[in-house]
């Protein structure tokens, strides 16, 4: 099936193109006005980002190009969260995958499992539902969406940040193990000192009206939330609606329609045509390796003739399968940059890599320990310098690598 056919839904563009587009649009001060809003004058850079097509660099220097902003402006602050959870990823390794600390509750005292009207989109809460329609539909998520989302998920229904982090990131177009698994951390308050609770109010004003969520779970003060957080007790959706915490049962949408999950899946779609790793595609060659977080243009400095290889590694897609939408934004791209994919294990790409003359590549923590083994690894452009002692909070971070804000 050709990229994009999936849906209906029209994808970001997987091209250099789109992103520059896109940076080029960014106006820093609407930005930073409006981007807690659904509408706001958001970037949508991250599939473009997470996949290496554009750098944090060159997403800066195409904004400053434009506009004046210092380096405590919101919006470089903003990438600088990203940079900060893979700042913590380099210090914490595997370790972001547990609780760094613990959170209201014990990690016993939640579901590992989502309840299934929760992933149907059916809970009867539209704020909720809005948000699992739009995640498992378009594989975009709003920031503060995905904050609504993942804090009903852990506070009010009561199932583990891990399970809600997992099924998130599986779908998104921009999946980032650093981002995204911090992210469900800091909301469920295992990576940040309290939890980070939202009710009906905060929906109204950042949401537009069909998110409304009046007379639902959601309608109550933050003292509510802060003592429903701190007790076992679930706060459920559409079956379980009984007026605890003076919700109105009888004001939520019952009616919601159902969004089916969207099969996940290990290999690379058949279209992309890749092949087992073969020896003879690079024996005595040089060869460059393009990744699927390493999607940019190949550099100009690599030696005459030396040959693109896409490579998609079994051993990481079997524990992180894609959703086909990922799958094609990722594949397009790589399919332009390499005439020849390889699909495969991470021996049989080492058995074949090792007849080449030269193999390069672009870091990624996704696929680090490997691409070490089988390349010399260039270090993907940084925005900021690398900071040796491990900051166990964004603002000591952000201190040391930009001043006090
Ligand atoms: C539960 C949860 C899960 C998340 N999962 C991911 C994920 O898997 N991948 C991912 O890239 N981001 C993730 N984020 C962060 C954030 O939601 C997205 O980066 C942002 O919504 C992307 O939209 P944008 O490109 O329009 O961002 P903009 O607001 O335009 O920001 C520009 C860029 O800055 C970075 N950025 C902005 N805000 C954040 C943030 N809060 N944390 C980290 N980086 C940020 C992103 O690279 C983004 O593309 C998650 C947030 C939450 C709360």
């Amino acid at each position: 099936m050709h990229p994009g056919a999936h849906s209906g839904v029209e994808l970001p563009a997987p091209t250099r193109a789109a992103a520059l587009a896109r940076i080029a649009a960014i106006d820093p001060d609407r930005y930073a006005r409006t981007r807690n809003h659904l509408h706001g004058a958001v970037s949508g850079l991250s599939p473009y980002l997470t996949h290496g097509l554009v750098s944090l660099p060159e997403v800066l220097a195409g904004v400053r190009a434009r506009h004046a902003i210092g380096d405590q402006h919101k919006f470089v602050f903003e990438l600088g969260w990203r940079a900060y959870f893979r700042h913590v990823w380099s210090h914490r390794a595997d370790g972001i995958f547990t609780s760094l600390h613990p959170g209201p509750l014990p990690d016993e005292a939640y579901a590992c499992a989502l309840p299934p009207d929760l992933a149907a989109g059916r809970t009867g809460v539209p704020a909720i539902d809005r948000a699992v329609h739009a995640l498992l539909t378009t594989g975009t998520l709003h920031n503060h969406a995905r904050m609504w989302l993942a804090s009903y998920t852990v506070h009010l229904r009561k199932v583990h940040w891990r399970t809600g982090a997992d099924w998130m990131v599986a779908h998104l177009l921009d999946g980032d193990l650093a981002s995204n698994h911090l992210s469900w951390q800091w909301v469920a308050g295992t990576a940040s000192h309290k939890p980070y609770l939202f009710n009906a109010d905060n929906v109204a004003r950042f949401a537009p009206a069909d998110w409304h969520s009046p007379g639902s779970v959601l309608d109550a003060g933050y003292e509510a939330m802060e003592r429903r957080a701190r007790t076992r007790a679930t706060f459920d959706g559409l079956d379980g609606h009984d007026g605890r915490d003076g919700h109105d049962p009888r004001c939520c949408d019952r009616n919601a329609e159902r969004v089916e999950e969207p099969a996940l899946y290990e290999a690379p779609p058949a279209w992309l045509a890749a092949v087992p790793p073969d020896p003879a595609d690079v024996r005595g060659c040089d060869a460059w390796l393009v990744h699927p977080w390493a999607l940019g243009d190949v550099p100009s400095d690599l030696p005459a003739g030396t040959r693109v290889l896409g490579v998609c590694v079994s051993e990481f897609h079997r524990a992180w399968p894609w959703s086909a939408r990922r799958w094609s934004f990722v594949g397009a791209r790589m399919a332009a940059l390499a005439p020849v994919r390889w699909a495969g294990t991470v021996d049989a790409i080492a058995t074949a890599l090792a007849t080449a003359r030269s193999v390069q590549t672009l870091d990624d923590p996704h696929l680090s320990p490997w691409l070490r083994q089988w390349a010399r690894v260039r270090a993907a452009p940084a925005l900021f310098p690398e900071v040796d002692r491990r900051c166990d909070s964004f603002s000591k971070w952000w201190s040391i690598v930009r001043g006090p804000a």
